[in-house]
């Protein structure tokens, strides 16, 4: 059973009797995205605290079904994790941002970089970093017009040949950045060995921040041990003019959020960073 929510996204139930449903549902809805065009990607800017401009966007998917509604990639991407379609899915997203970045040439907005969100089981691809650096090279686009986001699980738990593809990246200039900080079992040693550019700090703890001293106390200690380690600090789920205040006060590089912009499709990027 879906329900259609305002904005017309499905929001799926978790009774478990539907479960098996609306997995297949979900698989059979990703086959036919990958092969009917129904995916799409969209852009949320990252934003510098210091000088309120924006190098940097975070692509995100999107799945349409039938109808042109979306379904949530929060839904979709662990049904693509356990089915395994997430190796042609993540290929689908790779080609895209490079094609996105190869049109946004010679305009505006030629020197944004896009940051992908990889899914660990991509990592376990030994030609995961040469796939992307060629598919960068067939668009001709530089290696550092491309970042990639990883959570903690993923790259704590990946043994030396999933690092080793991490390495590649970083090696060739990728910018490469630790997603949802804090929520997973990351361990400050590890971070220190990994090749890892930035982190972002779960929205989580910035909603809790405002009204729990604890939570405000963490997001201040990941912030001085990220930057410490030479690494980039970013806020995500920056909501309100109030947390974006706060963020700047405990000295944050970058924020990212719905107060600034709603991810968006690539034609509005050009018109909202202009008018930003
Ligand atoms: P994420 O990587 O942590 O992405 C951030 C999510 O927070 C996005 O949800 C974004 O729309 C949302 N968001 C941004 N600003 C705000 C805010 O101010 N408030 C709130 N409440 N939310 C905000 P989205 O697009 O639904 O994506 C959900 C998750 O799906 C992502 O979380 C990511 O884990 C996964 N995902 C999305 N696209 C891809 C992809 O291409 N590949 C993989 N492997 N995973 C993806
Ligand atoms: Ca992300
Ligand atoms: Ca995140
Ligand atoms: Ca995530």
């Amino acid at each position: 059973a879906k329900e259609t929510g305002k904005n017309g996204l499905c929001f799926y139930t978790p009774d478990i009797n539907d479960r098996l449903v609306q997995y297949q549902e979900i698989t059979n809805l990703l086959r036919d995205a990958l092969n009917n065009d129904g995916l799409e990607l969209v852009f949320q800017p990252q934003i510098s605290l210091s000088e309120r401009k924006s190098d940097s966007c975070e692509a995100l998917l999107r799945c349409f079904n039938g109808q042109s509604r979306a379904v949530s990639p929060a839904i979709f991407i662990p049904v693509a994790e356990k089915s395994g379609l997430i190796n042609r899915i993540g290929d689908w997203v790779i080609e895209a941002a490079c094609k996105q970045l190869n049109a946004w040439k010679k305009t505006p907005l030629e020197n944004l970089r896009v940051d992908i969100n990889l899914s660990g089981r991509q990592l376990t691809n030994p030609h995961l970093a040469n796939h992307i650096l060629e598919t960068l090279k067939r668009y001709e686009l530089e290696p550092h017009q491309l970042g990639v986001e990883l959570t903690e699980n993923e790259v704590f738990g990946s043994d030396e040949n999933q690092t080793r593809q991490l390495e590649k990246l970083k090696e060739a200039g990728l910018h490469i950045s630790i997603d949802d900080f804090g929520t997973g079992y990351s361990s400050l040693v590890y971070l220190r060995k990994l090749p890892v550019c930035g982190i972002k700090i779960d929205r989580s703890f910035l909603q809790h921040a405002m009204q729990n001293n604890a939570d405000m106390a963490i997001m201040e200690a990941m912030i001085t041990v990220g930057h410490s380690l030479g690494l980039s600090v970013l806020v995500e789920g920056v909501e309100t003019d109030e947390q974006a205040q706060l963020v700047t006060d405990l000295g944050c590089d970058l924020a990212q959020g719905f107060l600034y912009a709603k991810p968006m499709p690539a034609q509005k990027m050009e018109e909202f960073l202009a008018s930003f």
